[in-house]
């Protein structure tokens, strides 16, 4: 299985993407963490990421798509992947479409998870006791809010005109989101001609 998971910060998309891979067995490919990983090392990329993350803001096409490809690649040939935040700009997502095609497989769905910005603030400041990430603080997660709306909330339409948009209600409890994506990712491959 093959399929992104489009979310404002706070929606749940790091719980649901583990558990769509542990349920789907394909891979959960989180780019917020393997950049956080790439930002604990002391040099010039590891710093500039670092610094994007701590303000809340997107780090550039071209050192996602870097850091990302590998692991893209590596999972398109071992069952699939479940790509968490990633992509999240246009020509991110053209840039994920054009690997698609060179690796000869397509995407199988586009899963929006949506809910009130008063549900992901509350959310994200009551995660904030907990997660010690740089950006969990209450003016960062409001630029991260706004951030999403400008430059990733483009891609809602983008993967709805291309018919692969799932869109489900994430403000209900973990278990059900879980249980509504796999309900209509389950008729999405009992649909003819999928
Ligand atoms: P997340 O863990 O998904 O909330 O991402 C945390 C931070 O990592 C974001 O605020 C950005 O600074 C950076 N980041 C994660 N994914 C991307 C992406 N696809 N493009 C640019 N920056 C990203």
């Amino acid at each position: 299985m093959r399929l992104l998971l489009l979310a404002p910060p706070g929606a749940g998309k790091g719980t649901q993407g583990e558990r769509l891979a542990a349920w789907s067995g394909a891979r959960h490919i989180a780019a917020g963490d393997l950049l956080r990983a790439q930002a604990q090392v002391d040099d010039p990329l590891g710093r500039e990421i670092a610094a994007c993350q701590a303000r809340g803001d997107l780090v550039s096409d071209q050192i996602v798509i870097d850091v990302l490809t590998p692991a893209v690649v590596e999972a398109a040939a071992h069952g699939g992947y479940i790509l968490d935040g990633f992509p999240r700009t246009l020509p991110q997502a053209h840039a994920a479409a054009d690997l698609a095609a060179r690796l000869g497989v397509t995407l199988d769905a586009a899963v929006y998870l949506h809910a009130p910005e008063a549900v992901l603030t509350q959310r994200l400041l009551d995660r904030a006791h907990q997660s010690g990430r740089s950006d969990d603080k209450a003016d960062v997660i409001r630029h991260r809010l706004q951030v999403y709306a400008e430059t990733t909330g483009p891609l809602v339409p983008y993967y709805d005109e291309r018919g692969i948009l799932v869109a489900v209600d994430a403000d209900q409890p973990p278990d059900s989101v879980t249980a509504d994506i796999q309900a209509r990712l389950a008729r999405l491959a009992g649909a003819p001609g999928r």
